[in-house]
């Protein structure tokens, strides 16, 4: 188990029973090029293109880039600016749905005819990434840099936010094709061993998980490790230290200690991509909090938030929040038109939040030195950050800090110390860059 961390009410009894629904593709998708870690798609189609639903729109742009396809059949109506979660903007493709839903022919393939460069060329071209929420190009955490290997792979199925369940219930409902995933990934990357990382809230999955593990009767080993409920062990590094007791240094990977961790729903999109030919044009996920029928639904990417909170029946109202993931991790919207990307785990409408006013100044009562699961001291980094000392941030490692919100969650002052943090982070970027 790793050190720091809190203990979190977890409100995933909200959705937890909810069968996954499938949400009708709406009029009009805003594809966004830019929805993954590393450089914006270079968009393929212009106004006036007929495409077809899994037609490739935007195309790599570089090493760590990823590909774009259309989740509708229809026309495009031109690239324009949209809005994405934290009040950001990027470029998008968008389509008008011609409502016939027409797709490409899909390649099937038996996995286990093809080559190594192949299955990553099939998920670099299938446009795979993270969705764990990072969204980090898949291809490139199954090229593995000269000198290291990667031992295991760690299947990341803790979903430890509170209220998210999407990845709960396609491990209940599609545990052939994540398990199938995971077997494709570890043969890929050559690994001795696989395991399965879930918390003790998804105990009942465990028959499941193993009935279907015994089905494959997979080569490589695939244990699965219940652990105990604790924020934020679904963060790689967490994981990795609950896991397999190994530490990832400051700064490093988890390759750097031989091991590759990648999402539930990556794991089954890697699978839909290389034996259906399928690209990654929907996922699924929890719409919670504030609503009046929660859900954990399956949306076509580029749908938007206005229209999944309609069909969930919410009513937004002036001050209440929007979180697109989970409420210690996610990222506030501020305009319902944002779409749904790869990487959107859940949809979190949560009531007005406390006035900045509430704040007060830091009482040294250590409690968030005591969760930070980074080892970081918040206390200070939050007063350095304050008076814009970003040499005495870097110096106290403030680039190691991975965002969990523990120590903005425990503060008795209500100190808005993540976001402290972001800001330096973001400061100390603009230095490297010049
Ligand atoms: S947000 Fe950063 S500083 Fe705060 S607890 Fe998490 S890792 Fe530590
Ligand atoms: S938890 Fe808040 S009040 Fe306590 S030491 Fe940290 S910043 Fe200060």
């Amino acid at each position: 188990m790793f050190q720091g961390g809190v203990k979190l009410i977890d409100f995933k009894e909200i959705s937890k029973e909810k069968v996954i629904e499938n949400l009708q593709p709406p009029e009009k998708v805003v594809i966004p090029l830019s929805q993954h870690t590393g450089i914006p798609s270079n968009p393929v189609v212009k106004k006036g293109d007929t495409v077809l639903k899994g037609q490739l729109i935007g195309e790599n742009a570089g090493f760590i880039s990823s590909a774009i396809h259309s989740s509708i059949s229809g026309t495009v109506t031109g690239i324009e600016k949209c809005p994405l979660p934290g009040g950001k903007t990027s470029p998008a493709v968008v389509i008008e749905n011609d409502g016939k839903d027409t797709s490409i022919e899909p390649t099937k393939r038996n996995w286990q005819e093809l080559k190594t460069e192949e299955i990553v060329s099939i998920i670099r071209e299938s446009g795979i990434v993270g969705m764990g929420g990072a969204a980090f190009p898949s291809a490139v955490k199954l090229t593995i840099p000269p000198g290291k290997k990667a031992e295991c792979v760690l299947l990341n199925g803790c979903e430890c936010e509170p209220f998210l369940t999407a990845d709960y219930r396609v491990m209940k409902e599609e545990a052939d094709r994540v398990v199938e995933g995971l077997i494709i990934i570890s043969r890929t990357l050559k690994a001795k061993k696989s395991y399965i990382g879930i918390e003790s809230n998804k105990r009942d999955l465990v028959p499941l998980l193993r009935d279907t593990i015994n089905k494959f009767g997979a080569d490589t080993p695939i244990e699965i490790k219940v652990l105990l409920e604790k924020y934020p062990q679904g963060s790689e590094k967490h994981l990795i230290k609950s896991v397999l007791n190994k530490e990832v240094p400051s700064g490093g990977l988890p390759i750097d200690v031989g091991c590759v961790v990648f999402n539930v729903q990556t794991a089954l999109a890697v699978r839909d991509a290389v034996c259906e030919g399928h690209p990654l044009i929907e996922r699924v996920l929890t719409v919670t909090g504030l609503v009046r029928n929660p859900k954990n639904l399956r949306v076509r990417i580029g749908t938007p938030v206005s229209k999944v909170l309609e069909y969930c029946g919410a009513e937004i109202k002036e001050g209440m929040k929007i979180i697109l993931g989970g409420p210690m991790m996610g990222i506030q919207v501020y305009t319902t038109d944002t779409p749904v990307i790869k990487g959107t785990s859940g949809i979190l409408v949560l009531p007005e939040e406390d006035l900045p006013e509430n704040i007060q100044p830091c009482i040294r009562c250590g409690k968030c030195v005591e969760v930070c699961p980074m080892r970081l001291v918040p206390a200070d980094l939050g007063k350095y950050a304050e008076n814009q000392k970003w040499d005495r941030c870097n110096e106290f490692n403030v680039s190691d800090c991975i965002e969990c919100g523990c120590c903005s969650y425990i503060c008795p002052a209500k100190r808005p110390l993540v976001d402290l943090f972001k800001w330096a982070k973001a400061e100390i970027r603009k230095v490297e860059v010049k």
